[in-house]
Parts: C-alpha cells; structure tokens; sequence
C-alpha cells in the first residue's frame, strides 16, 4: 500500500487513530503507536494542559513544526507554581521532623539530668527510679517539688 500523502512512497505504518496508510516520512510514532501527523496534533492538544507530552519526551521529526505544546498559558501558571509550594512545603516537613527530634532529645537529656541531679543519690539505678516513677508518681513529684 502506498502513503496517503505521499503516492509514489510505500506506507510502512498506519495510524492507530484513524487508520492512515503512512509512510516512513509521515508516520510519527508517540508513546511507541503510530500517528499520522493530524491525530499527533490532536493527541498533544488534548494532552498538553495536563502534562508536555510530544515535543520533549518523543523528537519528532525535523520539518513537522506544526506539532507544539499548545497549552494554555493559565494552565502553566499553576503548574510552574504548584511544583516549587511542594518541594517548599516537603522541606518544612523535613525541617519539622527534625526540630521535633533535636526537641525530644533535648527533653530526654534534661529529664536524664533531673535523674542524676536529683533521682540518683537518694533512688539508686535508673530502673529503681522507673518502677517509682509507674508504681507510685505522686512520691516523686512531691520529693522534686518539696
Ligand atoms: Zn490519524
Ligand atoms: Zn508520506
């Protein structure tokens, strides 16, 4: 079978979309399937307000310009915009943890030197001081407050 657009050319590929008979000139290959150049457009229309399909990731070949991202310039404001809020919202999260780690070392270091401080000369080992401190709490805090 020849090309549709080319009679003198044997096609080597039809479009999956509309079932042109292309050869190896118009054929256009998008995702691994086979395109004729007006459902290629039509492919990368529909899918450029969601993500930039064609241009980049697949080469279309030299001389096709008509394929382009055609997205609409709203649509790449909030997509430029929500990746940066992200990345920045993921490093606070980050920064949180680790705040929230550097804090609770910082209280289990102060409660340590509570114990040694005050706990140690007159309890003993740390787990006399924890079987005090579940059995009867009440004892310790009257002997820290007092
Ligand atoms: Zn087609
Ligand atoms: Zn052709």
């Amino acid at each position: 079978m020849k090309c549709e657009n080319h009679p003198d050319k044997e096609g080597v590929a039809a479009c999956v979309s509309c079932g042109k008979i292309l050869c190896a000139d118009c054929r256009l290959k998008l995702v691994g399937k086979n395109y004729c150049q007006e459902c290629a457009d039509d492919l990368v229309t529909l899918y450029s307000d969601k993500k930039e399909v064609a241009s980049e990731s697949k080469p279309i070949k030299a001389g096709y310009g008509k394929v382009k991202p055609q997205s609409s310039p709203a649509m790449d404001n909030s997509y430029e915009k929500a990746r940066p809020v992200k990345k920045d919202s993921s490093n606070r999260f980050l920064l949180f943890c680790l705040i929230f780690l550097v804090v609770l070392f910082f209280i289990a270091l102060g409660l340590y030197i509570i114990y040694l401080l005050y706990l140690a000369p007159f309890y003993g080992d740390l787990s006399n001081v924890i079987n005090i401190l579940l059995t009867d709490p009440q004892r310790i805090i009257n002997f820290l407050i007092g």
